[in-house]
């Protein structure tokens, strides 16, 4: 039985599900890994290069960074260019363009923006500076939601109304809809995120593979998991089966973490949202409750809606819906670098772009993925 990280990258057990997949497949299959950490993964250590001929993986929209809106990130501009506020947020967010700058260049220009590790880091500040409004920018899926939770419900208890949260977490499961619900779609099988399954369990995937007939394969994030995970989802296409099922059971259970949902459900609802690149998707968003108003940083500050306008040429939507590749945008390694990012996929640790930029920049443009 493997237990631990160095077993999950054996080139031994890799190649020994390369090979079983090039036994199973009889016909073209196209699956999605929606995670943005499994994205970088595959591209790391070339999964796709390793599959039979016919057998695709498209990127998701499983970068939470990539997906903030533009509008979101003008609101966090506004918000840090308060006098008095003190604007905490993870290291990705601060070179993420908004419609017309970003949170670096607003720290360039006096604002007091701070990166931290956790909403519990920026609680302390708040703890510690009490004259200051201390404002985390709140990114992230149903992985990173209970600590943002857990910080205003600690905030609520504490009695410290100078710190608050502008959300901008998002769902996976709706994401997943939108992009089976889309015309045309092309995704027959999908890797689910390990680390979201971890705190929603897998039966929430159920009513998804009802609707649209689709096995959905909880996956973990080293190379023999996503291997295996890619084996089991194809397994099940090829017996014309469609269900949920877990390769990542060292870490993910059925119902999930109680108590995460449960601090989740308590300050959070569930609100739509726009991601960028993509665009509105209903009840695919968490906003504080009602009775957490007061350490909601929208309602904190009114902040009227500003701009949300995207950078024309990135064409990061497509990438983030599976419909391009990194590579094939013209502006992917010219005018787009890290150091020049047009877009957030090219920025965020996770995004797609950058997966590509930092591993497979000498292998050149991938075949084209378009329908
Ligand atoms: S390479 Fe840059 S411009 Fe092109 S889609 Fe990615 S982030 Fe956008």
């Amino acid at each position: 039985m493997m237990k631990y990280v160095e077993e999950y990258r054996g080139a031994r057990e890799a190649h020994r599900y390369a090979q079983a997949l090039r036994s199973l497949v009889t016909r073209p299959w196209t699956l999605m890994e929606v995670c943005g950490g499994q994205t970088h993964a595959i591209v790391r250590f070339g999964i796709d290069q390793l599959l039979p001929p016919g057998l695709t993986l498209l990127h998701g929209p499983g970068c939470p960074v990539c997906v903030t809106p533009v509008a979101l990130v003008d609101k966090a501009l506004a918000i840090a260019s308060r006098p008095g506020v003190l604007f905490c947020s993870f290291g990705d967010m601060l070179r993420v363009p908004g419609s017309e700058k970003d949170l670096l260049s607003a720290k360039a220009a006096g604002a007091d923006v701070r990166i931290v590790y956790s909403p519990m880091d920026a609680l302390a500040l708040a703890e510690r500076m009490p004259e200051r409004q201390v404002v985390f920018f709140a990114v992230g899926f149903e992985t990173t939601a209970p600590a943002s939770a857990m910080a205003v419900h600690e905030a609520r208890r504490r009695g410290l109304r100078n710190f608050s949260l502008l959300s901008a977490h998002v769902l996976v499961p709706p994401a997943m809809e939108a992009i089976l619900a889309s015309p045309g779609r092309r995704v027959d099988g999908f890797l689910a995120a390990g680390h979201v399954c971890t705190i929603m369990g897998t039966e929430t995937y159920q009513p998804l593979v009802r609707a649209y007939r689709v096995p959905i394969v909880a996956t973990g994030f080293e190379p023999v998991d996503l291997l295996q995970g890619i084996h089991m989802c194809v397994a099940q296409l090829e017996e014309g089966r469609a269900d949920v099922e877990n390769q990542y059971a060292r870490a993910v259970r059925t119902a999930g973490n109680a108590p995460a949902q449960a601090m989740l459900h308590e300050v959070f609802e569930v609100v739509p949202r726009a991601w960028r690149g993509i665009g509105p998707i209903p009840a695919s968003g968490l906003g504080l409750r009602d009775r957490y108003a007061d350490w909601d940083a929208e309602r904190k500050f009114r902040v009227a809606e500003v701009g949300g306008r995207e950078d024309s040429e990135c064409q990061s939507g497509q990438v983030l819906r599976g419909l391009l590749k990194p590579p094939e945008c013209p502006a992917f390694g010219t005018r787009c670098t890290p150091e020049t990012p047009l877009g957030a996929t090219m920025v965020s640790s996770e995004g797609a772009c950058a997966a590509y930029y930092r591993y497979r920049r000498s292998i050149g443009p991938c075949a084209s993925t378009s329908p």
